[in-house]
């Protein structure tokens, strides 16, 4: 059977206990069972899973992402470590929170001379592109090719700069950077393996889709989610303080129209909803499209038995969630990422996983099929065995989060916290002081914050003491002490 022949089972056939990681690197670096994997990296921009019919949208469907999942993993339960932009490309690359590589919000300049995933790989002989939105202020490094938006970029005939030039694209960018990857893949020199991480802008505000899908959902009501309403009863100041609500914060520029003067309360609500989720899910079928292209083109070159496709967002996206859009709060829906993980003959087409796995990974994970091992000082954990079927027995149980932009754009207050398989403890801090906790497993939508609770207390005392665990282990011991610039 195809799929029966996992490199673990290799190791076991042979008869090499998972100590005898190096050799069995040696065994595959030689081709004796498959070569390192090409490595094809798909990041959109404020995708969330709740957008993706494979995670069970009730708004969109998105076929070929949906194939991608079923020719390979889904994971259920990835998060973002800091829910935004910079700071979540960051931790990609580098495998390390926020306050140790440095980018701590979307203001922060990267210092590209620290240890990154696509620095080691090209050290060890691969092929390395990066092409779309890099959104890091400082030039891409260890990449043999670049060719990126300036900051957000544009969605119509975008400027890019390859390797330092700017140059004029005529068309829609999503498509652009899927041609450019696709040129890139039947360019390269294709003696070694490649790392491509293709990034689209798509679908970052202000959601302006193409042509082809301009009038998708014309005439349809796209269903509110069942906490469009939230009145943040039991919350404290920081959910209602926020800048990022559908009713007063979407502006003209948004909904791409001044409304009418009659509209408004709930009504006006309503309206510029369906104003931004239509533009939303139109961005989103676009990438879908362009990520169908490159699979496609993955098949007809032959490339797709050895490559390793992920397809993964920055981060979540409030799609009215709360009342809100935008990100940034450890509340669920910006919290979790898409990831979706194919690489066939090992892993099992259809699987899912339930366990935490965290954008902190990702670089670990990487170098793991790549054959390297990771600098010590990253924090992530590869989820290789996870992708393998064969869980570890001490995998994580529970995640740190850790918020800084504040004072910033949307106002949302800065916080740290704990989430684990059931529970969630926040700490808003800075000009607030402020807890909550949720029981995700009674409260999945987090409406009901239950600190101080008596009947929880156990499980706050707990959940705090696991936060300082965290904390402790990985160095961000004074938590409130980073400033914003
Ligand atoms: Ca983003």
């Amino acid at each position: 059977m195809r799929f029966s022949y996992t490199r673990r089972d290799f190791l076991k056939l042979v008869g090499l206990g998972t100590a005898s990681i190096a050799m069995s690197q040696t065994l595959f670096a030689a081709g004796s069972v498959r070569n390192r994997p090409n490595i094809l990296f798909i990041m959109s921009d404020d995708h969330a899973s709740h957008a993706l019919s494979c995670y069970g949208s009730r708004i969109n469907t998105t076929p070929n992402l949906d194939r991608l999942a079923q020719e390979g993993m889904r994971f259920n339960n990835c998060f973002c470590t800091n829910s935004i932009c910079a700071p979540s490309r960051a931790t990609i690359l580098t495998g390390k929170y926020s306050h140790l590589n440095g980018v701590i919000n979307n203001r922060i300049r990267f210092d590209g001379s620290q240890p990154t995933f696509p620095r080691l790989l090209q050290r060890a002989d691969y092929e390395t592109a990066m092409i779309g939105k890099w959104h890091l202020k400082s030039d891409p490094t260890g990449f043999d090719h670049w060719n990126i938006l300036p900051g957000q970029g544009a969605y119509h005939h975008p400027v890019l700069i390859e390797m330092g030039k700017r140059k004029k694209h005529t068309g829609y960018v999503t498509d652009i950077i899927t041609d450019l990857s696709i040129q890139w893949l039947q360019q390269r020199k294709g003696d070694k393996p490649f790392l491509l991480m293709c990034q689209h802008k798509a679908p970052h505000r202000n959601w302006q889709p193409d042509d082809k899908h301009r009038a998708m959902y014309e005439g349809v009501d796209i269903p509110e989610p069942e906490t469009f309403n939230d009145d943040y009863a039991t919350r404290s100041a920081a959910a209602r303080e926020q800048k990022m609500t559908i009713e007063h914060h979407l502006t003209p520029k948004d909904v791409k129209m001044r409304w009418p003067a009659d509209l408004k309360g709930q009504a006006l609500k309503k309206w510029k909803y369906q104003r931004y989720i239509k533009d939303y899910l139109r961005c989103i079928a676009s990438v879908d499209d362009n990520v169908g292209r490159l699979l496609d083109y993955l098949d007809v070159s032959g490339l797709a038995e050895n490559t390793l496709v992920v397809y993964t967002s920055d981060q979540g996206f409030y799609l009215g969630d709360h009342g809100w859009f935008d990100k940034r709060f450890m509340y669920e829906e910006s919290l979790r990422m898409p990831l979706l993980v194919r690489y066939p003959g090992i892993v099992q087409p259809g699987s899912t996983n339930e366990d935490i796995v965290l954008n902190l990974d990702f670089a670990e994970t990487f170098l793991d099929y790549a054959g390297i091992s990771p600098p010590a000082d990253m924090q992530g954990r590869s989820f290789r065995s996870l992708l393998e079927g064969d869980p570890p027995e001490d995998w994580r149980t529970s995640m740190y989060y850790h918020y800084y932009e504040f004072p910033g754009s949307h106002a949302v207050k800065r916080h740290y916290g704990v989430r684990t398989r059931r529970y969630k403890l926040i700490h808003f801090y800075n000009d607030i002081d402020a807890w909550e906790f949720y029981d995700l497993k009674a409260d999945p939508n987090e409406l009901n914050n239950l600190y101080g609770h008596p009947q929880y207390a156990d499980r706050i005392v707990e959940h705090k003491m696991e936060l300082e665990r965290l904390q402790k282990r990985y160095g961000d011991t004074k938590p409130e002490s980073l400033t914003s610039d």
